[in-house]
């Protein structure tokens, strides 16, 4: 009889190995009712402290922005350049710590909120350089775009099939998205309208389009699975 762990030689009588404490196995051996031949399992705890690790993120946040805006009231009086920082970091903060704070984060609850959070931060870099760019051109552009994400994301979240036309007419979407983008900067710079977003809008209508015809044709989709395990 040897010990099932560190192997050592172990005689009849013993019922732990006296070299590493591990419970003794003999398969021919009876045992006494309800015992087990083998140790119960003990699930190892989980020392990962979910709280504890977001208190440290926000210090990490939070720590940066204070000193950034004591030194910009040390050199200038007044919040000058610290803004941009400590906005740029709220914005960090509210897409990658913030979410975690809850047990169960809802990224189409958390998009919108993140997409916010972007906005009024570009409205405060509009403001603080009188700029006129705000309500024409950032304004539309992350509306849209957080529209978007908020969209494609419920959907892959809640739909069970169809995945594929989803990210296909996303595609589509963003193609479209593209021109929008051209003409908000012709309206708000007064551009001459060069049509540079045909480029995008017909590279992303196409891979749309693929993804389309791949989701409607059956077979075609069982060949592509079978190719690529996808
Ligand atoms: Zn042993």
């Amino acid at each position: 009889m040897y010990c099932i762990k560190c192997g050592v030689e172990l005689r009849d009588s013993e019922k732990v190995c006296p070299l590493c404490k591990t419970l003794v196995f003999h398969p021919e051996m009876p045992l006494p009712d309800g015992e087990k031949p083998y140790p119960e399992y003990v699930a190892p705890v989980k020392r990962f402290n979910r709280f504890g690790t977001l208190f440290v993120l926000s210090f990490v946040f939070l720590i940066p922005a204070l000193i950034t805006l004591l030194i910009d009231l040390k050199i200038n009086s007044a919040v000058v350049w610290s803004g941009y920082v400590i906005g740029g970091l709220v914005v960090g903060y509210v897409a990658a710590v913030l979410p975690f704070w809850f047990k169960h984060p809802n990224p189409v609850i958390f998009i919108p909120c993140t997409g916010a959070a972007a906005m009024l931060f570009l409205l405060y870099i509009c403001l603080a350089t009188h700029g006129r760019w705000f309500l024409p051109l950032a304004f539309p552009i992350s509306g849209i775009a957080t529209l978007l994400i908020t969209a494609v994301t419920a959907l892959l979240k809640y739909l069970k099939r169809g995945k594929l036309y989803v990210i296909g007419g996303a595609s589509i979407a963003l193609g479209g998205f593209s021109i929008l983008i051209e003409m908000f900067i012709c309206i708000t710079f007064k551009a001459r309208f060069v049509f540079w977003s045909v480029y995008p809008f017909a590279a992303c209508l196409l891979v749309g389009l693929l993804l389309i015809t791949i989701a409607v044709c059956k077979p075609l989709r069982r060949t592509l699975d079978k190719r690529f395990f996808i």
